[in-house]
């Protein structure tokens, strides 16, 4: 059997959701924030690592089909406040950007499962890239309420693609940024860094999310770290979001048993260590 990861324990209250657009505005180039406000109280339902799936509007340029998953990025103080930060990339994500402050969107979840995390951590290890910030910051936040040192690496394209203010929102952390435009995000130099800081820091728990690179390498260099609890959250291309259709399976390897699990329904969050990189056939 593969290890369980925190199950959120909310699998009642998954319901579709009419959420009005509070505030909906570029971070930058490429990402978007939106913030809905719901009347339901979503926000103490909703669990650091779960997801929501998003219905999109039809444009007169584009009418997507399915339900769009998406981390939440935010949710409370107020209990009905949910945030989303989404990369503007297709289909879905395009039609959703042209929604007006005021206006109003459906969401159906919470969905999947959320980060382990013990208030008696004393250091964590965040490791992100690209739109895995949005899925980890709800962790930033869980870990620095808990009074629990923070230390980050972030991988981008370029500085500007970085987004550390959206990341910790406030929260104080020991941030390495590293970039493709200089090379230092090259899985050398991230190997070096990540054996420096697991041996100088020994972190209680490492989580990452948006590269599979850097989850092949964190498997890899935390062979070192037998005792250090590791997990990933995974961004697998989904249809309903809700186990039944089961295009979103991926193998694990359950003390040396391969399985396919669902990333909507057992994950999205999956020990770091049990993931299997390449399937090999025949
Ligand atoms: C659990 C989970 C959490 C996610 N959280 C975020 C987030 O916080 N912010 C963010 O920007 N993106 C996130 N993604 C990725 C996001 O779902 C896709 O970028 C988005 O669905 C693209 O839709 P599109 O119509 O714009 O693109 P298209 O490429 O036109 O999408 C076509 C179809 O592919 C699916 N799809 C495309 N890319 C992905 C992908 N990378 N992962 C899963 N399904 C995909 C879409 O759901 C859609 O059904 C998450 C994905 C998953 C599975």
């Amino acid at each position: 059997m593969c290890a369980t990861v925190c199950s959120a324990e909310s699998a009642a209250t998954v319901a579709s959701y009419r959420c009005r657009i509070v505030e909906h505005y570029w971070v930058n180039q490429r990402y978007k924030y939106i913030r809905l406000e719901s009347d339901a109280p979503l926000a103490p339902i909703t669990r650091p690592g779960q997801f929501y799936q998003l219905n999109c509007p039809a444009t007169t340029e584009a009418q997507p089909f399915l339900l769009r998953p998406m981390s939440v990025y935010g949710a409370g103080p107020e209990a009905g406040r949910i945030e989303f930060l989404y990369n503007v990339t297709g289909v879905g994500t395009r039609a959703m950007a042209t929604l007006p402050v005021d206006g109003h969107m459906d969401i159906v979840g919470p969905l999947g499962n959320t980060f382990t995390f013990a208030p008696s951590f004393r250091r964590v290890l965040l490791v992100a890239r690209g739109v895995g910030l949005a899925t980890m910051a709800p962790l930033v936040h869980q870990a620095a309420e808990a009074g629990a040192g923070i230390t980050a690496v972030m991988s981008a394209r370029t500085p500007g693609d970085l987004m550390e203010k959206e990341f910790l929102r406030g929260a104080t952390a020991e941030v390495h940024s590293v970039f493709d435009s200089d090379g230092t995000s090259s899985v050398e130099a991230v190997e070096a860094l990540l054996r420096r800081i697991l041996a100088e820091q020994r972190p209680d728990a490492v989580y990452t999310c948006g590269s599979h690179r850097l989850l092949m390498l964190l498997q890899r260099v935390l062979q070192d770290h037998p005792a250090v609890l590791a997990e990933v959250a995974m961004e697998q291309r989904m249809a309903c979001g809700m186990g039944v259709c089961l295009s979103c399976v991926r193998m694990f390897n359950c003390d040396g048993d391969k399985q396919f699990l669902r990333v909507c329904r057992e994950g999205p969050v999956f020990r770091i260590r049990e993931v299997v990189g390449e399937v090999e056939f025949g």
